[in-house]
């Protein structure tokens, strides 16, 4: 009966190999399988004392550390729902998270108590601790006094194991409901995809309170009991010092960026990693290329959501193609449809990117309406990304849904634009959005970062006269800014909203203007 509990993927590996370390961290702390099946025990115990019941939301604001990962396997042994969120959320949207999703326990920083407290109290939840690591009063030291239960909750498949936020990139976060049996499929696909053993050991520098750092990276190492070491962030000589006895790195297209920006990358310092993972962001053919001819590692780029896990995998064996994002993972498909008729397209041509399978998400929390909407009927989930399907079967992503620009009744893909800019000499990277136009319904605009060093070598009328004969003139960007760096996320991804905010009025009739 307790046989869709995700806990008992994770837990048959405690046993097997006590002994061996399974996660450190650069600072030094370490757990091995039997320190981690004990110490979630423990913590089980202690999150029953506080009342904490099967199906209970636990709310977790923690900095990445060996603690949490406890927590979280406390939180699945004790049949609650696992809801992390960033520690970067300030007061208000942690009452709006905490009052959406009703947490019976809210865990803290012990630095944040106080506030904690308050904001708990204000939203109504019973519980509020702070998790340290000892004598501190936290809820590791409770843990601590407790004994150990090997109890597991039994869970169904459809039951929640987690609620995860979306990063809020196009609009308000929503909490995607994400079952046993969501995430306990999504990560033996990817084992398998990636030809994950107990031997490997990842370089963990990704935060974990998002899906890529704990339902990809965490949730893998789990499954088949190999090991990693944590980073509180990115940093590319700590990276490289741990390479040699690392075989796994999984990074946002910047983790890639910045190692290259380092001397000590090439082929001795990668010679015993086997796989370099990139995805949350688009991976620039650039990047791609130039890391290859550094390192001989072609980097694999995959594709996943909060909603689904990891929807697509480029080949580990084959072709590893710039650009892509690969293919369905076992026991999910993918198709693409057109936006206005809904009709699936052949290969080659632009629509909306949905998926089907073991991976795709129970719904989002409190919001059934917005659910039913972005499901068909026959089960497929609407991303919200555009892309296609080339002739080999490898799925390209344009660009979201909601980046779309619609101009003069035209479709403009902002990757199109932002390839061409790219190209152009001394530019680093740019961003192509739409912003109200009173002629157009949208104008096309571009906000452009230069090299280092070549500040100059471009204007915008420059740009403009290199697009003219490449672009449709509809295409065509109204007006070029250049910016010292795009806005962008802890996740890597360039916060277009933002954008379009900061550029709202630029084709606004005179007497808006202020
Ligand atoms: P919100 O849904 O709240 O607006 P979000 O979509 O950014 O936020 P996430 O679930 O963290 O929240 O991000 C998933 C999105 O990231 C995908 O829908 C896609 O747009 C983008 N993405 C992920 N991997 C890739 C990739 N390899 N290439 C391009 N885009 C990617
Ligand atoms: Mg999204």
């Amino acid at each position: 009966a307790n046989h869709d509990n995700l806990y008992l993927q994770f837990a048959r590996n405690f046993d097997e190999r006590p002994d061996t370390t399974f996660l450190d961290t650069v600072e030094g702390h370490c757990y091995t399988f039997a320190q981690t099946r004990t110490a979630a025990g423990q913590m089980a115990s202690a999150l029953r004392e506080l009342g904490v019941a099967p199906g209970d939301r636990v709310a977790v604001q923690i900095d990445k550390s060996c603690e949490t990962v406890i927590l979280y396997l406390a939180c699945l042994q004790v049949g609650a729902v696992y809801l992390p969120l960033n520690t970067a959320y300030t007061g208000e949207e942690i009452r709006y998270f905490l009052g959406d999703a009703g947490p019976h326990l809210y865990v803290c920083q012990p630095k944040a108590l106080e506030t904690a407290r308050e904001l708990g109290k204000q939203c109504g939840v019973p519980r509020i601790e702070s998790l340290g690591t000892e004598q501190d009063g936290s809820l590791m030291e409770q843990a601590r006094q407790c004994s150990a239960s090997h109890e597991v909750e039994p869970r169904a498949a459809d039951d929640l194991a987690a609620i995860l936020y979306t990063s809020g990139t196009t609009g308000r976060s929503k909490g995607a409901m994400l079952t046993h049996a969501n995430l306990a499929s999504n990560c033996q696909a990817l084992a398998e995809t990636w030809r994950f053993s107990a031997d490997d050991h990842l370089i963990h520098a990704l935060p974990i309170f998002h899906t890529h750092g704990l339902f990809v990276a965490c949730n893998i190492v789990l499954t088949v009991g190999a090991s990693m070491t944590f980073l509180p962030k990115f940093n590319a000589e700590q990276i490289l010092d741990l390479m040699p006895r690392s075989s796994v790195l999984m990074g946002v297209p910047t983790f890639y960026t910045r190692l290259l920006d380092s001397e000590r990358l090439n082929r001795e310092t990668t010679a015993s990693m086997r796989l370099f993972v990139s995805g949350s962001a688009p991976l620039l053919s650039e990047t791609h290329s130039e890391f290859s001819a550094r390192t001989g590692h072609a980097i694999l780029e995959r594709y996943g959501m909060t909603e689904t896990n990891m929807n697509t995998s480029n080949p580990y064996d084959g072709e590893r193609r710039p650009g892509t994002v690969g293919m369905a993972l076992p026991g999910s498909e993918v198709r693409v449809t057109d936006r206005e008729t809904g009709a699936i397209l052949p290969r080659g041509e632009t629509g909306l990117i949905e998926v089907r399978g073991s991976n795709v998400f129970k719904g989002y929390w409190k919001m059934p309406e917005k659910t039913a909407s972005e499901f068909r009927e026959d089960g497929f989930f609407i991303t919200g990304d555009l892309g296609h399907i080339d002739a080999d079967g490898y799925l390209c992503i344009s660009g979201r849904d909601k980046d779309l620009i619609i101009s003069g009744g035209y479709n403009i893909y902002p990757k199109e634009v932002e390839l061409l800019i790219d190209d152009m000499p001394g530019v680093n990277e740019s961003a192509v959005f739409g912003v109200p136009h009173p002629d157009f319904g949208e104008g096309v605009c571009a906000v452009v970062v230069m090299q280092p060093g070549h500040q100059d070598s471009l204007d915008e009328a420059a740009v403009l006269v290199a697009l003219s004969d490449k672009l449709a003139r509809y295409k065509q960007p109204k007006r070029v800014f250049f910016i010292d760096s795009l806005p962008r996320n802890v996740m890597g991804k360039v916060q277009k909203k933002q954008l379009r905010e900061e550029y709202a009025e630029l084709f606004a009739p005179e007497p808006a203007r202020s």
